[in-house]
């Protein structure tokens, strides 16, 4: 049996407790449906171990393994909100570089809103089980690669948007530099242990990337080399 059948089996899933989830964030001021339809949509208790399944429609971040964390849904979503509306003018995005693949969650998100998503994650069993699980959803508009992310992903660059989902003390310029003209760069910036701010960059040829603080919260670090 595969894994959502077998966790369907213990009841989940069931339509009511996705939408208690999306009811809680839209309650929180997500108010993009697009985006709340894709939540509802994502089943995110196949991107936690088994052991947390009955927590994973909870909006709280869950341990994923190797010292690593599954953001909490209304932060997938706040960060979704600024990725799909950064578009100049409603110009729709069509291709999104994410940097910290982590469980997955947070690409198989953008992958119902966004026809391209890259993603990046630098621990090797994060990476390939992530890899494996969007393959098995048939998410197949989402490219993985087991590498540093600090480089980003120039093959495929420039991106419409870049989102890194690990805490910046600074932000890596390859990453500037991949983001089009116009577009933005969004990720929580701060200290390991102190405070940090998830904002948004727009990164405009020629000139230092406009910031805009959105909130306070709380992620692991960006730290640089595989292993
Ligand atoms: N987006 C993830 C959240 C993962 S937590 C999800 O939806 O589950 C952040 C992830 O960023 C961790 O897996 C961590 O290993 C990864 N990370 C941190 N620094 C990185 C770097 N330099 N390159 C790639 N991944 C990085």
């Amino acid at each position: 049996m595969n894994m959502e059948a077998r966790i369907r089996g213990i009841g989940m899933t069931s339509p009511r407790t996705r939408m208690r989830l999306v009811d809680r964030l839209r309650a929180a001021g997500i108010c993009d449906e697009n985006v709340l339809q894709a939540i509802a949509d994502v089943p995110r208790h196949c991107f936690v171990d088994e052991a947390m399944a009955s927590r994973a429609y909870d909006d709280c971040s869950l341990p994923i393994g190797e010292g690593q964390t599954i953001s909490q849904p209304y932060v997938v979503a706040l960060m979704t909100e600024l990725v799909v509306n950064s578009g100049f003018n409603g110009r729709p995005i069509q291709k999104v570089l994410e940097i910290g693949t982590g469980s997955g969650y947070q690409a198989a998100v953008l992958s119902k809103l966004v026809p391209k998503v890259y993603t990046l994650e630098r621990i090797r069993t994060l990476a390939h089980r992530s890899g494996d699980r969007l393959r098995q959803l048939g998410l197949r508009n989402i490219r993985t690669r087991y590498v540093d992310g600090i480089e980003g992903w120039s093959e495929h660059g420039p991106f419409d948007a870049v989102i890194v989902t690990a805490a910046m003390e600074t932000v890596p310029q390859a990453l500037i530099d991949q983001v089009v003209d116009g577009g933005v760069l969004v990720g929580p910036i701060g200290a390991p242990d102190g405070a940090q701010q998830l904002a948004t960059m727009r990164c405009q040829a020629g000139q230092a990337p406009r910031l805009q603080k959105v909130e306070d919260v709380r992620f692991v670090p960006f730290l640089s080399g595989k292993c």
